[in-house]
């Protein structure tokens, strides 16, 4: 069960009713995120709190996409990478306006029109938490690898002849006795 979130917010008007907004953004919305993913099922939890600090409409939010499946960069194939993150976001209609926020605060720059599409300011959010360029820890093989057999590495004749240790153990013992 997916708790709707507005599509869009105005963070002036929330922030001077103190507004709290809760609930989740299905992952396939997202579209550039999705280029990162194996699989866009799942949903971002998102919690936001809107407030003053100052004269400056702030809000401050958390998300937790606990499903996350990334796509390796080398082998193509899934790696789970749950993730949450905490942001802090100073509402500012000019670049003089951001340079006067306090320090704590990234500067979030709104036009005219107020309102911003809540689910591009979570995946701004969400990508900035995310590595550059996804890779498995453990080493895999590349995606040409598989896409490609004949490359595959493949038992070598010496690793197919050499002899088993233990069967010459067992020749040195018989040499040693009488
Ligand atoms: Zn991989």
């Amino acid at each position: 069960m997916v708790e709707r979130l507005p599509e869009y917010i105005d963070p002036l008007y929330l922030a001077d009713k103190r507004a709290e907004l809760k609930g989740q953004i299905l992952l396939s919305k997202l579209d550039r995120l999705g280029d990162l993913l194996c699989d866009d099922s799942g949903v971002v939890a998102v919690e936001l709190v809107f407030a003053r600090e100052g004269r400056y409409p702030i809000i401050e939010g958390q998300f937790a996409a606990t499903s996350l499946m990334l796509k390796c960069q080398n082998c193509l194939q899934a790696i789970s990478f749950p993730v949450q993150g905490q942001f802090k976001l100073g509402i500012v209609n000019s670049i003089e306006q951001a340079d006067r926020l306090p320090e704590e605060y990234e500067p979030l720059l709104i036009g005219d029109e107020q309102k911003i599409l809540l689910r591009e300011l979570i995946e701004d959010e969400l990508l900035l938490a995310l590595p550059a360029i996804p890779k498995h820890q453990q080493a895999c093989y590349p995606a040409e690898y598989l896409a490609d057999k004949t490359i595959l590495p493949t038992t070598t004749k010496t690793d197919a002849t050499t002899e088993n240790p233990f069967s010459i153990l067992a020749h040195l013992k018989n040499i040693g006795e009488p």
